[in-house]
């Protein structure tokens, strides 16, 4: 008697949305604890129950816990941002990660000026600035290509 009474004290997220007897095989239970009621309302209102059941029926049980967090994730991002969901935040990283590796080449640029200008300033001055072809001056070509392939100098490897 106590332990019928045990697993359906707690219905998991999903049963309770559901308003049905969570049993002890249910393929929620573990991802969709009674303490979290929004995760599922999320998953189910973008994906629907049956097809996050399927779903999780079709990856490893391994996998389960990571496929969870992703549609909770995604339906979160797709409620918050109804027409472009995460791709939104993907996208406003990108533009980040983009103005920070500019920033950063300028910065690097800045610095491989500084230091020839310091070394050659006795014998050659001029020299600094017209020789470092390979490092500083490059960044002027470095606009036409895709962000992923931005060579910026680290000062970590030059000294
Ligand atoms: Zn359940």
């Amino acid at each position: 008697m106590a332990s019928s009474s045990s697993y359906s004290n707690s219905p998991c997220a999903a049963c309770k949305f559901l308003r049905r007897k969570c049993m002890p095989d249910c393929i929620f239970a573990p991802y969709f604890p009674p303490e979290e009621p929004q995760k599922f309302a999320n998953v189910h209102k973008i994906f629907g129950a049956s097809n996050v059941s399927k779903l999780l029926n079709e990856v490893q049980p391994h996998q389960r816990e990571d496929a969870v967090n992703s549609l909770a994730y995604e339906a979160e991002a797709r409620i918050k941002d109804p027409v472009y969901g995460c791709v939104g935040a993907i996208s406003v990283l990108q533009r980040q990660v983009i103005r920070l590796q500019k920033e950063l080449d300028a910065t690097n640029a800045d610095l491989i000026r500084y230091t020839c200008n310091n070394n050659n300033n006795d014998d050659l001055p001029g020299q600094g600035s017209a020789n470092q072809g390979g490092g500083g001056s490059s960044s002027t070509s470095l606009g036409q290509q895709s962000p992923s392939d931005y060579y910026y100098p680290s000062p970590w490897n030059n000294y």
